[in-house]
């Protein structure tokens, strides 16, 4: 032995208590114990000297697994240069939302321009349109991804975001002609302009396809618009808003973009929100609000083109419930492997992570779900009951989700600042629009079926 050797064994016999070594030696064959750990492999050692540790002193976080939502690798669906760029949007969720969220949520305002100027230096749009709003070719599989990012850090970001480049950018792309889609879709791409999607009616929501009760009527080179909506995101801010009316003459849906400070549109911001408090969501009434034949979405000509819109929206909130799942989940197993009870920390308790491998079964199904129904809609195979069907999955899912991450936190579950109550409030606005988990489960059963049981 050197003096080097001899010097770190007086170290240890410092640091050892010989009167329990002296206990344990009646119990325990000592001579036995050494020859089994010098011959036991490095990492095998390692895994052991982290489960003692956890048994009596703090395992230190970089000793144990790390939170990863992403089980199975989908992500490696994705290219280099793709999963670069989702890395860039996670760092600015990370480093620049996450801090602010909470605040914002707290009030009941979106932090827009945080947002804004966020996405549009982080160039998100074009990752998913062409500056004439035609799609890049993985776009669905990528605009999934890119909800996963938002919404495993907050899930009104991703909503601020789907109302703007899904729902209103889609009714320009799918409604608007190639005049109107020249003139929105660069200045929506670049958000210089914010959209909002207008819908849903005080008296008018799952039944909208068949009952609208705003109207419009022609005069002339003009249309006079009547009604109230209600639920529109982003309409306390945006710059237009697309309303859908029932023409009177032909009964028929049409599309309009009601630009903002038109003459006869107002909009009054809902308080009191339990879920997604950080999306400002209006009630507009239109009282003969006069908008022009030029921003009719030549292209909406009945019920059938805002079904389209839906469909490829609905996508988008099946994959917000994958995305929240993934925060939820990644938030309450690392508070598990630190939060202490009866001397260890709670991920060490059987009943701990049987909520915790629930929670990861459920998001790793959504997400495989999701996956597979981004690549039938990049290939135009996606029905509206693929669509549907992912929709009710996750967003019941997530539900499961959600609650077992706030119950796994305790009372910590219902603060803030833990980052697990906003997941469990904000669920339930997924579960409920874009269409609700029975309107969904309609749509599903008719295509299973042959029957509609809608009405
Ligand atoms: C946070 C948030 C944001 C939203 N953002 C927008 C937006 O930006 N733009 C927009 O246009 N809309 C928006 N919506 C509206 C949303 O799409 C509607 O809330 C949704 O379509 C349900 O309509 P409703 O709330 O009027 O419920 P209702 O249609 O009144 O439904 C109430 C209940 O009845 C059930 N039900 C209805 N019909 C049937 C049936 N045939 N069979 C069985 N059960 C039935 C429903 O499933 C539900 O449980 C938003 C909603 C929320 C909560």
């Amino acid at each position: 032995m050197d003096f080097a050797q001899m010097g770190k064994m007086m170290e240890l016999a410092k640091k050892v208590d010989l009167g329990k070594v002296m206990q344990l030696a009646e119990t325990v064959d000592l001579g036995e114990v050494m020859a089994a750990v010098s011959s036991m492999p490095p990492d095998k050692l390692k895994a052991m000297l982290v489960a003692l540790k956890s048994g009596g002193g703090a395992a230190s976080p970089a000793e144990l697994p790390a939170p990863n939502g992403d089980f199975y690798s989908f992500y490696s669906e994705l290219t280099d240069e793709e999963r670069a760029a989702l890395a860039r949007v996670r760092s600015f969720m990370e480093e620049t939302v996450r801090p602010a969220i909470n605040a914002a949520w707290s009030a009941d305002e979106t932090p827009r321009q945080l947002l804004i100027d966020g996405f549009r230096t982080l160039g998100v749009t074009r990752l998913i349109f062409n500056e004439d709003g035609s799609r890049t070719p993985r776009a669905s599989l990528l605009e999934g991804f890119l909800t996963v990012e938002m919404a495993r850090v907050d899930v009104s970001t991703a909503t601020f975001f789907g109302v703007h480049a899904g729902l209103a950018l889609w009714s320009i792309v799918l409604g608007g002609s190639e005049a109107q889609k020249a003139e929105w879709v660069p200045k929506m791409l670049s958000m210089d302009v914010i959209g909002a999607f207008g819908l849903t009616e005080k008296y008018v929501g799952s039944g909208a396809a068949g009952g609208l009760r705003t109207t419009c009527r022609r005069e002339g080179d003009e249309w006079v618009i009547n009604g109230e909506k209600k639920w529109i995101g982003n309409s306390t801010f945006s710059d237009f808003t697309v309303i859908y009316a029932r023409d009177e003459a032909d009964q028929k849906t049409k599309g309009f973009i009601v630009r903002k400070g038109t003459p006869g549109y107002s909009v009054k911001k809902i308080e009191g929100k339990i879920a997604l408090r950080a999306v400002e969501n209006g009630e507009i009434t239109l009282e003969n609000c006069r908008v022009a034949e030029s921003d009719r979405l030549q292209n909406v000509t009945e019920w059938r083109v805002v079904a389209d819109i839906l469909r490829a929206t609905r996508a988008g909130v099946a994959w917000q419930g994958v995305g929240c799942q993934i925060g939820a989940y990644e938030t309450a197993l690392a508070y598990t492997q630190q939060r202490r009870q009866f001397g260890k920390p709670i991920a060490g308790f059987q009943l701990v992570q049987e909520k915790l491998v629930q929670m990861l079964a459920n998001t790793t199904a959504s997400f495989a779900l999701c996956v597979r129904l981004s690549h039938m809609q990049d290939a135009g195979q996606m029905a509206d009951e693929h669509a549907s069907l992912a929709k009710v999955f996750t967003a019941a899912r997530c539900r499961d989700t959600v609650a077992l991450a706030r119950e796994t936190l305790g009372g910590n579950g219902i603060l803030l600042e833990h980052h697990v109550a906003r997941f469990f409030s904000d669920t339930e606005a997924i579960y409920s629009y874009e269409g609700t988990n029975e309107v969904n489960s309609l749509v599903v059963g008719r295509a299973i079926t042959g029957f509609s049981a809608f009405v």
